[in-house]
């Protein structure tokens, strides 16, 4: 027969309890600071991200799965990310009541190769703040991003980088400066960097060749190039964090993947990941939009966590899916005759909102004990003939061994007051 096999960079969870534990925490945390949920579709219009992400950004330039609605025009593509859908969503229903805090969360697609950490199909949250033009909400998105991951999470040994790609005219100028630096070193570039160096200089802070990230720590860099605003502004985000509590170093050399990217842009990064260190990552995108359609521009904000690798760091760290799992409780019916009391009396606990099972066709109290053993219950039920004459169960401590016995009437406000 034949065998099937997942497609390459995919996984199968067959124990949701962290993924899920992870996302609710976030969900939660995000929730105390204004943020609402809502969720766009997986299928987007190709030339969406084409045109927010850049030609020259990896996701678009090689990344992207892409597909056509029946006309062989690849206009449909399942999405990399998620800033580009939710501003799309924010333009569309013509959202006008500002600042639209809002989160999602769900699986994003990268044609990447797979690797640890690194999937072609993966999950990320999503946080955007529509409508924020002050820095000090660039502060509050970090110090909320960071209590998440150092006092909610408690992960030990994340560091925080940022940086600052100030207003147009900086960028502009900063430019200049490095397509001159390039121009001049550009025997020691790597093949793309040679392309990137003209069509989207920027990029090249991306490339991850040692050669060229070699080369590039003499490169002129944003933070010198800026205009007095823009100097002060920095300086207030910095100060802003320092005042928060927040730890960061400046990686003068961090531009982030979108061309839409102004002001602040950060990534958290741990050194349990390996090559793919980064785990959160976001920034400020002013301009992205006004070039939407937008009549009005919304300076704006966002962040993205990556699911998997904040996983990967919990477990690493110990954390135990099953810790945050009710205590199971089993009910033993002894023969037959009591196996209709026992759906019932584990009808009652769950009413109650108590995890039951109901084991059948076990021939020996012994298999049946070795049963709950085997799955972890809390507590096992037993209803013999006796227990059934009496209106009682004998409830055994799994952990312990007593045995006591309970009213069935009690049973479930019993087993809530343990
Ligand atoms: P990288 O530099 O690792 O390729 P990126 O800059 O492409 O990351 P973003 O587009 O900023 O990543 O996405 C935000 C987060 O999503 C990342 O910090 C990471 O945690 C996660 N992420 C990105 N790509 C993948 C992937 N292929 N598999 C798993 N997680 C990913
Ligand atoms: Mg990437």
């Amino acid at each position: 027969m034949a065998q099937f096999n997942r497609v390459r960079g995919t996984q199968d969870f067959l124990d949701m309890r962290l993924f899920n534990h992870t996302v609710q925490t976030i969900s939660k945390h995000v929730i105390r600071y204004g943020f609402q949920e809502i969720s766009t579709p997986i299928l987007e219009q190709t030339q969406l991200f084409k045109r927010i992400l850049g030609q020259q950004t990896d996701v678009v330039h090689k990344e992207m799965y892409t597909f056509d609605s029946g006309d062989g025009s690849h206009d449909t593509c399942l999405r990399p990310e998620a800033t580009a859908s939710v501003a799309r969503a924010f333009v569309e229903a013509g959202i006008a009541t500002v600042p639209w805090r809002v989160f999602s969360s769900g699986p994003m697609f990268r044609r990447e190769r797979p690797q640890k950490g690194r999937y072609r199909q993966f999950h990320q949250f999503n946080i955007e703040a529509i409508g924020v033009p002050s820095v000090m909400d660039d502060v509050q998105l970090i110090a909320m991003l960071d209590h998440l991951f150092d006092q909610v999470f408690n992960i030990d040994g994340c560091a925080l980088q940022i940086n600052f790609l100030g207003a147009k005219e900086d960028r502009a100028a900063h430019k200049v400066a490095l397509m001159e630096f390039l121009k001049v070193n550009v025997e020691q570039l790597c093949k793309r960097c040679v392309e990137r160096a003209t069509s989207n200089t920027l990029r090249v802070f991306d490339c991850k060749n040692p050669k060229c990230q070699t080369l590039l720590k003499d490169a002129p860099v944003v933070t010198d190039y800026l205009n007095q605003v823009s100097q002060a502004e920095w300086q207030r985000v910095q100060d802003g964090l320092h005042d928060m509590g927040v730890s960061f170093a400046h990686n003068p050399r961090l531009v982030r993947g979108l061309d839409y990217y102004a002001k602040t842009v950060f990534e958290f990064v741990s050194g349990d990941l390996g090559a793919q260190d980064s785990f959160c990552a976001g920034g400020r995108y002013d301009g992205l939009i006004a070039d939407l359609g937008s009549k009005q521009d919304y300076p704006s904000l966002g962040a993205a966590i990556g699911i998997e690798r904040l996983m990967i760091m919990l477990e690493e760290q110990g954390a135990d899916a099953g810790q945050h799992q009710l205590p199971l409780h089993l009910i033993l019916p002894m023969s037959a005759e009591q196996e209709t009391l026992a759906l019932l009396l584990a009808d009652t606990l769950r009413a109650a909102g108590l995890v039951t099972d109901v084991v059948y066709g076990k021939d020996s109290m012994k298999r049946m004990m070795r049963y709950a053993d085997r799955v972890g219950a809390a507590y096992a039920v037993i209803v013999g003939s006796n227990e059934q004459a009496s209106g009682t169960v004998t409830l055994k401590n799994m952990r312990t061994g007593d045995n006591i016995e309970v009213k069935q009437v009690e049973l479930a406000s019993y087993l809530l007051s343990l």
